[in-house]
């Protein structure tokens, strides 16, 4: 059985990958499908998402990479697969997950949606949560793979160095004096 995994991987995170490398234990092949959406201003253009997704992937044998533009259930019937793959974290997933679920399967009675629960270690991992904290200076190392983050950096800014010690406490004479009243 073939799935197809949508998703706007802008960019792809270790949360991603992690649904992607069990997906692949489960089915036949897995396609991972970026969509194309006009309304959103992304970081990555769809072709460097793609890039992005194929260069974190080199050790797993039954995946592909590609786009689609349009309705999911569509692109799922091109592609010969019966089973739509999502990932769930937080429970406020949940509605909306359940919501298009549903939808699709109005659209198309024969393809099914599979939900994997988020792996706990990423249960709170988004692409806008890295983008956010990149774009403040903060490390995003332990969030997405190395490449990702290299040009993640190249984009939003490089993570700051920690501040000097003297500017978290600049009064210490102050401090002193105080202690001999
Ligand atoms: P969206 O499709 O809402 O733009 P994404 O493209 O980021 O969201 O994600 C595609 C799919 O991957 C969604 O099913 C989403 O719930 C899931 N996903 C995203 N991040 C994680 C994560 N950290 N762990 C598990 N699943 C995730």
């Amino acid at each position: 059985m073939r799935a197809i995994y949508p998703g706007s991987f802008d960019p792809i995170t270790l949360g991603h990958l992690d649904i992607i490398e069990r997906g692949c234990r489960l089915f036949e092949h897995v396609i991972v499908a970026v969509l194309q959406n006009p309304n959103k201003s992304p970081l990555f253009t769809v072709e460097e998402r793609i890039k992005l997704i194929r260069t974190s992937l080199p050790h797993v044998p039954n995946v592909s990479v590609t786009s689609f533009g349009g309705l999911t259930v569509n692109f799922a019937h091109q592609q010969a697969s019966q089973v739509i793959l999502r990932g769930l974290r937080v429970l406020s997933d949940f509605e909306m997950e359940l919501q298009m679920a549903l939808t699709n399967k109005t659209l198309a009675e024969d393809i099914e949606t599979v939900f994997l629960a988020a792996s706990n270690e990423y249960s709170f991992l988004s692409s806008s949560v890295v983008k956010e904290v990149a774009r403040f200076g903060g490390s995003v190392n332990h969030l997405v793979p190395t490449h990702v983050a290299e040009e993640i950096y190249s984009r939003c800014c490089a993570p700051k160095p920690p501040e000097p010690l003297t500017s978290i406490n600049p009064e210490p004479i102050q401090g002193s004096k105080l202690l001999k009243e």
